[in-house]
């Protein structure tokens, strides 16, 4: 025997299936010592643990007790990482039923245990066909495994054993289904590795096949019966070593995402109508996220607008006590010395007192019914609203009890539909007034009332002449800084407390119903984003489902992989990044499609307010529940044995 380390030495390996009453033993206690570039041939019966031999032999398998020394170090202590690093750099399998992936050619099947050796792309391509050509299928490059003879896919399967190196080429029943052409051809390919220096491991049931091989072993119930190493000359005639092969670089994060990537897309690519119904589910979800939080948004915006447009510098107070309800336009307790008074009041920049009443507006033979709002000159000021046209009344027509009157747009263009205005006189309650000026358009109040349908004069002449009495219906004060309404409230409250002696009078503050009003409004977006929300998650558990099919189906797969040299991390990259990407070209989509829901929803007059958070929320909300989602199934690919894996159908 040669003073060389073996390459392979099994001491006593036992391997047993099941527990307890239904435990199976397959090997009982096999010892074999293999040496660097021996042929060895494996006979037995059916059923007679060749393959879990085999298995363990390439580490897919752990033996249940016993040694196995690779290279004398003991391969039961290594971890599985480093398993699959030693089957992705000594061994190459060759099966019966070739295990090609049905997915993609003949070269990238072979260039797959390189993707895990890190081998860059080029390089690995040129060597995929190097191998590939040496081989005789030049023409075959590009065809899928269906696209291929048995023996054709065999050759692809054995060009990929060497992609690494393959040092140690492991091939069970590597003639098994194959004619008997094809089967002297593979066989001629295994005694040429063996000569140039590679350790072949055949297992075969042919007696004609094993004879190839230079050392015959047979194995019969878990035993070795028979071996004719030391007979003749079991070391081959140069001995050379395995050809070495640039294999030790591992693969580098950076390129395992580049081809993590890649895959996923083949895969999705693969299962378009799966994939497109998983898309739907996330699509959904993040959609409908998206329109729900517009239309709350939009909601809120409109509402909070329309409040704000009378302006939320406002303190507006109303006659009657806190505890008085109802009757409010009988009670008269607010009478113009209190807005005169308020208006003294620093920190105030303007008070107006309002009287309104609705009255019928002549101008020649046109009638039509509006508000009359008496007023102060201030009017503008406080509300913030400006003319159109024309001026508003002054303090001196206050004084002068002038008949001068302001027109809002509807009232104006009601009596006046093709003229100016200004300088007209209309009548109001048999009393002439003078259009001085016609107000800009206001819109609708929060209340839904056309705010410019409406006439203002001065409150003086308006409480003489028109309403008969001088009672306030409220006095509206326009604040300097909105950072000081509390304590302008709290001043006005104590002047007309002062006043009157006692409280006959509300003050209502305008930013704080603002406040209130958009508390309000947020529930409402929050409730219709949270059942949206909903569908996200469905939509999440969409994702779950699907990698869960797509985990058994591909079971095989997955044991291919791992024989050719991916690590547990591989694989859980893989289907993790399956999961991400759909979930992430999902979100896209969702978010696209909900964009233009919500214009539609607009088009239709609902207010909407697309604002940029709702998209970034629901997007990485359906990235988070794929990758949550994802992470099990992928977890569940990761741990598959790979025996088991590369048993399944
Ligand atoms: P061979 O390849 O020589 O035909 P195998 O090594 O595949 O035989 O199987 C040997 C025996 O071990 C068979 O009887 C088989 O039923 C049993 N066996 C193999 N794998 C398992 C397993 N995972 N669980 C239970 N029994 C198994
Ligand atoms: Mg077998």
């Amino acid at each position: 025997m040669s003073v060389q380390t073996p390459i392979i030495e099994l001491r006593d390996i036992t391997r047993h299936f099941g527990e307890g009453e239904l435990i199976v033993p397959v090997l009982k206690g096999v010892d074999l010592t293999i040496h660097p570039g021996e042929f060895v041939a494996i006979m037995g019966p059916s059923g007679s643990g060749k393959s879990t031999l085999m298995n363990i032999l390439g580490c897919l398998d752990v033996a249940s007790a016993g040694q196995y020394l690779f290279s004398g170090r003991d391969v039961s202590k290594l971890a599985n990482d480093d398993l699959a690093r030693l089957r992705r750099e000594a061994f190459g399998f060759v099966f019966q039923s070739y295990n090609l992936l049905p997915g993609i050619s003949a070269r990238e099947n072979v260039e797959i245990p390189a993707i895990y050796a890190g081998l860059p792309a080029v390089e690995r391509r040129v060597r995929a066909e190097q191998l590939l050509c040496g081989l005789g299928l030049e023409n075959r490059l590009n065809n899928r495994p269906s696209q291929l003879s048995g023996g054709q896919q065999q050759r692809v399967s054995i060009a990929r054993a060497l992609m690494n190196g393959g040092q140690i080429i492991l091939a069970d029943e590597p003639t098994g289904a194959l004619d008997s052409e094809s089967s002297k051809d593979v066989m001629r390919l295994l005694v040429d590795l063996s000569r140039q220096g590679h350790t072949v491991i055949l297992i075969t049931h042919d007696a004609d096949v094993a004879n190839v091989a230079d050392r015959q072993i047979t194995i019969g119930d878990g035993l070795i019966t028979s071996d004719t190493a030391g007979e003749a000359n079991a070391l081959p005639e140069d001995g050379a070593p395995a050809p070495a092969f640039s294999r030790n670089r591992g693969s580098s994060p950076w390129t395992d995402w580049q081809e993590a990537v890649k895959s996923a897309v083949r895969s999705l690519h693969t299962n378009l109508f799966r994939t497109a119904l998983t898309l739907l589910g996330i699509v959904i979800g993040v959609a409908s996220v998206i329109t729900m939080l517009a239309i709350g948004e939009g909601a809120k915006k409109d509402v909070v607008d329309r409040i704000s447009s009378m302006g939320s510098d406002l303190l507006l107070v109303r006659p009657g006590g806190p505890d008085q309800r109802g009757g409010r336009w009988s009670v008269t307790t607010l009478v113009p010395d209190d807005f005169k008074a308020i208006n003294n009041i620093p920190g105030v920049l303007a008070a107006i007192p309002e009287l309104t009443g609705s009255q019928v507006l002549r101008y020649g033979n046109r009638n039509h019914q509006a508000e009359i709002n008496a007023t102060s000159f201030q009017f503008p000021l406080a509300r913030q609203w400006p003319l159109k046209e024309g001026t508003f009344f002054t303090a001196d027509d206050e004084g002068e009890y002038a008949s001068v009157a302001v027109l809002g747009e509807t009232a104006a263009q009601s009596l006046f539909p093709d003229q100016s205005p200004l300088g007209e006189y209309l009548m109001v309650n048999n009393v002439l007034f003078q259009v001085i000026g016609v107000m800009a358009q206001r819109g609708a109040s929060p209340w839904g009332q056309d705010q410019d349908d409406v006439v203002f004069v001065p409150y003086t002449t308006g409480s003489l002449r028109i309403f008969g009495q001088q009672h306030l219906r409220n006095i509206t004060v326009a604040v300097a800084d909105v950072e000081n309404m509390d304590g302008v409230q709290d001043q006005v409250h104590s002047t007309l407390l002062q006043r009157h002696g006692l409280e006959d009078f509300q003050i209502r503050n305008m930013a704080s119903l603002i406040d209130t009003v958009s508390e309000t409004q947020n529930t409402l977006t929050w409730l219709l984003g949270s059942v949206a929300a909903i569908s996200l998650l469905v939509g999440g558990v969409g994702v779950m489902n699907i990698m869960l099919v797509n985990v058994t189906e591909r079971t095989r797969e997955i044991g291919i992989r791992m024989a050719t040299g991916a690590r547990a991390w591989n694989i859980l990259q893989q289907f993790l990044t399956e999961a991400w990407l759909v979930s992430a070209i999902g979100g896209l989509i969702g978010v696209v499609l909900g964009i233009v829901a919500t214009q539609i929803v607009g088009a239709f007059g609902t207010p909407v307010y697309v604002t940029l958070l709702p998209m970034v929320l629901a997007f990485s909300c359906a990235f988070t529940t794929g990758l949550l989602f994802g992470f099990l199934p992928a977890r569940k690919a990761a741990n598959l044995d790979p025996v088991h894996a590369l048993a399944s159908e």
